[in-house]
Order: structure tokens, then sequence, then C-alpha cells
């Protein structure tokens, strides 16, 4: 009888090790959220404008340094840049950003165009800008003096490209927008539809006269074709995040393009998490963590309430996103009830900051 009971005991005990060991090798790969916390990141696309006295702590509490990208807005036939903020903000807290220029096709038909062009370039590069960031402008905004809209893949852009091959500065393209932009705005599920509700000026399809989506991408990618030593970081999952084995095509086509996440999760969790897990172990050495994240008014106008919920917000926004990359649970992001990532640390090492490093340093 003792020894009968002794007996199952032996084997309910060899029972649970056995699961034990089989539940510890099906973790082997997944990282502690511990752990995760102190992986190095880089945000490589932000837009913290302003100082903010709560940033290095929080930046400090996440590893987490961030590259400033300027963007040049058109307003009639004046440029409103914000280099100049960006440029303060680096100088402050130099040891937790990079900096991103930035330059558009307004004023192209000027025989002075490039001179000035690259003139602007090289004073901002010696300024501790070590990116260009090219926007939606072009396709969607600057036209000609004939009302052409400017194309990213504009030949008389040809030496702006060669300025930047020669200096080994990675350019981040925001170029075109979600397909969404180009249709009418019909769902409020869809990840896009406050963007374009709260923005009609970039809310394609009420603007006939801006060229299609197809046309747009097309131009894109010959521009990445004809510049194969040109490291080109397409933002926002290259305009198309909808639809990952569009993105796989680009990245299997063009040696010298990667991919940034900005603003884009609510497309990924939109799609099956197995196709993009699969999508993020192929790619891992192309994907690029960014965010689009950042402030837009100085601390001097804000409350010390505002600024306290700013940046609650802050950290429940960065900390949605490095759980779906992460955890494997069910979560919720941007309204698409999905189901976490879970990729194994190697690769979070490589999309947080290793492939960052490797694109600007090599
Ligand atoms: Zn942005």
């Amino acid at each position: 009888m003792r020894s009968k009971l002794s007996y199952n005991l032996i084997v309910r005990l060899g029972g649970i090790l056995i699961l034990f060991v089989f539940w510890k090798c099906n973790q082997s790969d997944s990282i502690s959220y511990k752990t995760f916390e102190q992986l190095p990141k880089i945000d490589i696309h932000s837009h913290y404008k302003y100082s903010r006295e709560y940033l290095p702590e929080f930046l400090n509490k996440w590893n987490m340094k961030t590259v400033l990208v300027d963007v040049a807005l058109e307003d009639e036939d004046s440029l409103v840049r914000n280099f100049d903020n960006y440029l303060d903000h680096y100088k402050e807290f130099s040891q937790y950003f990079f900096l991103c220029t930035t330059f558009t096709a307004a004023g192209i038909e000027n025989p002075d165009f490039i001179k000035k062009t690259l003139e602007q370039l090289q004073k901002d590069l010696s300024r501790g800008a070590t990116m260009v960031k090219v926007w939606k402008n072009f396709g969607m905004v600057t036209q000609d003096s004939l009302g052409n809209y400017i194309m990213i893949n504009d030949e008389r852009l040809n030496p702006i490209w060669d300025f930047l091959v020669e200096k080994n500065i990675p350019v981040i393209a925001h170029i075109g927008d979600p397909e969404q932009a180009w249709r009418p705005l019909k769902d409020p599920h869809n990840p896009h539809y406050n963007y374009y509700k709260n923005n009609p000026e970039y809310h394609a399809y009420n603007f006939p006269n801006i060229p299609s989506y197809q046309q747009i991408i097309q131009a894109r990618d010959q521009w990445v074709q004809k510049n194969p030593n040109l490291k080109i970081i397409a933002a926002h999952l290259a305009s198309m995040a909808n639809n990952i084995s569009e993105v796989a095509l680009r990245l299997d086509n063009y040696p010298n393009l990667s991919v940034e996440l900005g603003a884009r999760f609510g497309d990924l969790a939109m799609q099956d998490s197995k196709t993009v897990n699969a999508f993020f172990e192929r790619y891992q050495n192309r994907i690029l963590f960014g965010t689009d994240f950042g402030n837009s008014k100085p601390d001097t106008l804000l409350s010390k309430e505002d600024l306290e919920t700013e940046l609650n917000n802050l950290d429940k926004d960065y900390q949605l996103l490095f759980n779906y990359l992460v955890k494997s649970d069910s979560i919720v992001v941007r309204n698409q009830k999905t189901k976490g990532l879970g990729l194994s640390e190697n690769v979070l090492a490589k999309i947080f900051s290793e492939n960052f490093f490797r694109i600007l340093e090599n």
C-alpha cells in the first residue's frame, strides 16, 4: 500500500517535472520584462520639439534615446521648420538624443535650388544632425509653377542623394500615406480614421489632383532602386503597413531599404499575429523601432497637472507598444484586438538599437 502510494507520487512528480521542462524550453526565447526594460532602445522617429524636465528620468527608466526628427511644412509660400527648436533641445540633453534634419523640393525650379539645399544640409550636419528626413510633401504637397506635384524620384534631386551617399547619411522617408487616405472615411475603427478626420488637408480622397497612391508608391520604389548606395529607412512601414506582404516584397527587392514602425502598430494589430511575427523574424535586420511621439508646446505654457498627464500618457503609450512586441498575451492596439508578438531577446535587441547603429555607422 505504502509503496503504491509513493510510486504514484513519483509518477506525478515526474509528470510535473516533464511539464516544467517543456514549459521552460518553450520559454527559452522570450525575455523577462525586467531584462527588456534594460535593453538599449532607440526611438528613431520622435518629435520632442521642446524640453521637458521629466524626459531624462523617463528615458533613463527605459534605457532609451530618441532621434529628434524635423519636418518642413509648406504654408503658402513659406516653409515652416523647427530645426532650431530641436537643436536647442538636442544641445541641452545631447546624451539622450540624435538629430535629424530635413528639406523639401519647394523652389526646385530656381537655378540655385541645389546649391542652397546642399548648403543648408551641410550646415545642419555640422550642427549635429546625423540623418535626413523626407516627408510626404514630395508627391502630395509641393508643386512646380505649372501645378505638377514634385515626386521623390525627380531627377533634379539626384545631386542631393549623391551628397548624402558621400556623407554616409541615412534618409528616413515618409513618402505617401496609408492607402486609406485615398478612400472615403467610412470606418471609425480604421486605425487612421481620426488622423484624416482631424487633418482633412491630407485626406487625398478630397483632392483629386493629388497623384494616386499607386503613382506615389511607384515613384518611391523607383527612387529606392535608382539610389542603391543611399541608406533609406521607409518610415511608417513604407506607407503600406496594412499589408506586410507588400512591405516584404520591397525589402526583398531593395537591399538598401529598411523600415520603421512609427504610428502603424494598429495596422500590424489588424493582421494575424503569427504572420506578423514571421515578418519580424525574417526581416529582423531591417526593422527599426520608432513611434512618432512628441510634443508641440513649450513647457512654460503648461501647468504642473498638464505636464503630469502628458508624462503619464507618454508612459502608457510606450508601454502599450512594448507590450505588443515583447509579450504574447491578448492586447488591444488602436481598437484592434490581437495577440502580442512575443519577440525573442535577439530580435528585440536588433529592432530596438542594433539595426540603427549598424545603419548609422557602417
Ligand atoms: Zn513623424
